[in-house]
């Protein structure tokens, strides 16, 4: 568990609040505060948990700040240790909740359906992945709670300003990591709010859902997302203030990084693609994860499917791979076609 550090004074009314995620090994997510005329805007509200709410408001407090003096948030993504909170702050405070559109859709759609409809959605995808029955049992006895925040009030769209008097806070569309998620630019600090789209040392989740989706393709938006950022004309002076871990600079090296780090993943996956027709779950199963995979539990393991299936997907609009076999178990192959191993 990462220790979580003190609330910090960025200068000029600008304050870090780490709010902590309880039960989770990223530790903490970083509420940004940002001063308003007529009370200050937070970036993102942390996980819905009473240690969370706690956080964040003696943390506003040693901001100068009461809970009831928020104008407003703006919701980097949808994840609840982002959004978890925006419920609770609305109630406290009248404040506005933004968040980009396609993330409000992607709330939209989850609510249509219930824990049951999306568990059974999930066991059904991991079967035609070809998830062992073991992981697929496991998966069914976990309960797999989906904790919707409060629906956004507002929808923020790329380039637009937040709509709070006195702040020229700009919004950068970066889909990948979510189809809605925002960057947001304070120009005249030359500070970058980089939510998950650009951490120091991690690599966000990009993932595939469902899992053998031909629609979409969220890891191209993302590297196309990670150029975009990179080559903000400020980059090179740009102070970069991530969600998680630590503040950076040199983005444009941390974007290229981040970029190159994707492509050597799809230049493995393309060649174990070269030996034959493999299922998402052969595949996932065979490649190189931060931790081993025997010691991965079903939910890692189906976030781990996501994550190929998204390099897949890539690959697919590269033409360098297809899918065949049937519609219950689909096979990927290299167009190529199977080639000896040297
Ligand atoms: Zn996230
Ligand atoms: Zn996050």
């Amino acid at each position: 568990m990462r220790t979580v550090p003190p609330v910090e004074d960025l200068g000029e009314g600008v304050w870090s609040i780490p709010v902590p995620v309880p039960h989770n090994p990223i530790g903490f997510t970083y509420v940004y505060v940002l001063p308003a005329l007529g009370g200050p805007v937070l970036i993102d509200t942390g996980w819905n948990h009473e240690d969370s709410w706690d956080a964040l408001v003696s943390g506003l407090k040693q901001t100068g700040h009461g809970v009831d003096e928020v104008q407003g948030a703006v919701i980097t993504h949808f994840h609840g240790d982002h959004s978890g909170l925006v419920g609770r702050l609305r109630e406290a405070s009248g404040a506005w909740i933004a968040m980009h559109p396609a993330d409000i859709e992607v709330l939209r759609r989850l609510e249509e359906h219930t824990d049951e409809e999306r568990s059974a959605s999930v066991i059904d995808q991991m079967t035609r992945a070809g998830f062992p029955e073991q992981d697929i049992e496991t998966f069914r006895a976990s309960p797999n709670v989906f904790r919707s925040p409060a629906p956004p009030d507002l929808a923020l769209r790329d380039g637009e300003r937040v709509d709070a008097p006195g702040l020229d806070l700009r919004a950068v569309w970066t889909p990948g990591h979510t189809p809605g998620h925002l960057c947001l630019h304070l120009a005249e600090r030359d500070l970058l709010f980089t939510g998950d789209h650009v951490l120091p040392r991690i690599t966000p989740h990009v993932g595939q859902f469902p899992l053998d989706s031909a629609d979409g393709n969220p890891l191209g938006d993302f590297l196309a997302s990670q150029s975009r950022i990179g080559r903000m004309p400020e980059a090179d002076r740009l102070m970069c203030l991530p969600s998680h871990e630590t503040r950076f600079s040199g983005l444009a090296e941390r974007a290229e990084e981040i970029i190159d780090h994707h492509e050597e993943r799809l230049q493995s996956m393309a060649r174990l693609l070269e030996q034959g027709p493999t299922t998402l779950w052969e595949l996932t199963s065979n490649l190189e994860w931060r931790r081993p995979w025997a010691d991965m539990r079903t939910l890692a393991r189906h976030m781990a499917a996501s994550e190929t299936a998204a390099h897949l997907r890539l690959l697919e609009e590269r033409g360098l791979i297809t899918r065949n076999g049937s519609a219950d178990l689909p096979r990927w192959a290299s167009v190529a076609g199977p080639h000896l191993p040297e």
